[in-house]
């Protein structure tokens, strides 16, 4: 049976982008509906770490109220190379009303906007559940303006007429795909697998580590409520050769990087299904819009998971478009008018995306390094350690592109996120 609806606007995906998106359309008064293709929003590993910014935001749109208890603010981080401290960064000397990065499951993250889009503003927001996109509708032929989304549903197919179409569906995009936009996807050297431990006693739950050896890294982050995520780097598409040495090699490897590990890794990873890898790309798309379709979020530029800048940017995007595209329905809702909206949101965004990306592979670099290039890679961590203002630019490039400078906000919180 084939099913239509009709609204301003279609979001495919929902995820960080196309949630924020819709919630911030349908306060507008612009009806949305948002197909995701999953009937649930259980995703482990996936983008807990949240920036400074996006707390910010989050706060402003009154997301951040409804996760009390969901997170946990960062407050410092620690580099540690070759088993000496190098830099060590305190966020709470960092001049901003939300200083701190926070670590919150994405699954609360996703089910509280969506509660607030359901609860708030019913008669603009429909998600649509276990909906998958599987092709654009197109006015006048297959290049034409794209005029709404087909997808697929249990109950059998369901068409999306909208003025506008937005693709928030990932980093391995369909829409992006099927839209025909060009993109280049640049692969970068390393490869992370991701595993979960319990959080160990010795060490305070509001540091991420990252522990360096050679071209070896590690990311420990603390993850909300009592376990910590740990990432560490393998050669590009070397998951195969690292299985092919069985567990006892991942042990060792961890054990080198962090020994307080050893003994939990060992209990805890019984076999290669307690791990995930994450291919680490990162990906350019030189026009993020086309007549009738918008890109947003990781369909528009997928960054690598340095400073957790994927969740950032993707509710950045979705901010600054809601109001684009209000503005372009007051202005009639024509192709020509949500095609400005459309140009005009990549232009007030990628420059931001843009340094993020620079920041993140300058530091992929550095991770790289080892020899001589490492004794160089420990020298410019020290010299950054001694200076809060050269902390404030580096880090600044990722976390607070949005803030200004101000007094912290002093958040009403339960008592796992007290400061
Ligand atoms: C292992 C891992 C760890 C990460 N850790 C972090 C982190 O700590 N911090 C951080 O900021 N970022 C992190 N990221 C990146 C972060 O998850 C993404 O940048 C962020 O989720 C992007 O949001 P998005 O809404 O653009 O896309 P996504 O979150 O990918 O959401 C896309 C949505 O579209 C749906 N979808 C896909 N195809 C279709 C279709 N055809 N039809 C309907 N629905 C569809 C998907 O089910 C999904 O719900 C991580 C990513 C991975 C893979």
């Amino acid at each position: 049976m084939t099913t239509e609806l009709t609204a301003d606007v279609c979001v495919v995906g929902g995820g960080p982008a196309g949630l924020t998106l819709a919630v911030e359309l349908a306060k507008r008064s612009v009806s949305v509906v948002v197909l995701e293709q999953s009937g649930h929003f259980d995703r482990s590993f996936r983008g807990e770490s949240v920036s400074p910014d996006s707390v910010w935001l989050l706060d402003k749109l009154g997301v951040l109220g409804r996760l009390e208890g969901a997170y946990q603010q960062m407050h410092g981080m620690e580099i540690i190379d070759s088993g000496s401290t190098v830099l060590r960064a305190d966020f709470r000397r960092f001049p901003y009303p939300h200083p701190y990065p926070v670590e919150m499951p994405q699954p609360a993250l996703l089910s509280a906007l969506a509660d607030l889009g359901q609860e708030e503003h019913p008669e603009h927001f429909t998600l649509v559940r276990r909906a998958t996109a599987t092709r654009l509708l197109r006015a006048g032929g297959e290049s034409g303006p794209v005029t709404g989304v087909v997808a697929r549903t249990p109950e059998g197919e369901l068409t999306v007429r909208a003025a506008l179409s937005v693709a928030a569906d990932g980093r391995f995009s369909k829409v992006r795909e099927m839209s025909g936009l060009p993109y280049t996807k640049l692969p970068l050297d390393r490869d992370v697998v991701w595993l979960k431990l319990p959080f160990p006693s010795e060490w305070d739950d509001r540091t991420y580590r990252i522990r360096i050896r050679g071209d070896q890294h590690g990311l420990f982050i603390p993850t909300h409520p009592d376990s910590v995520r740990v990432g560490f780097n393998i050669p590009k598409g070397g998951l195969k050769e690292l299985r092919a040495q069985g567990l006892p090699a991942l042990y060792e490897r961890l054990g080198g990087l962090a020994p307080e590990l050893a003994e939990s890794v060992r209990s805890e990873i019984r076999s290669w299904s307690d791990t995930s890898m994450l291919d680490i790309f990162t990906t350019m798309v030189p026009r993020w819009s086309m007549p009738g379709l918008v890109l947003i979020g990781d369909a528009a530029h997928t960054l690598t998971p340095i400073l957790g800048q994927g969740v950032n940017h993707a509710i950045i995007d979705a901010v600054t478009l809601a109001p684009l595209v209000r503005d372009a329905i007051d202005a009639g809702g024509d192709e020509a008018a949500l095609a400005r909206a459309g140009a005009e949101f990549q232009r007030a965004r990628e420059g931001s995306v843009a340094k993020s990306r620079a920041l993140q592979l300058r530091q992929e670099r550095l991770f790289a390094l080892h020899g001589v290039g490492g004794v160089g890679r420990r020298s410019l961590y020290r010299v950054v350690d001694r200076s809060q203002k050269l902390k404030e630019r580096v880090l600044g490039g990722a976390y607070f592109q949005l803030q200004k400078p101000g007094p912290h906000v002093v958040e009403a919180q339960s008592p796992s996120t007290r400061v």
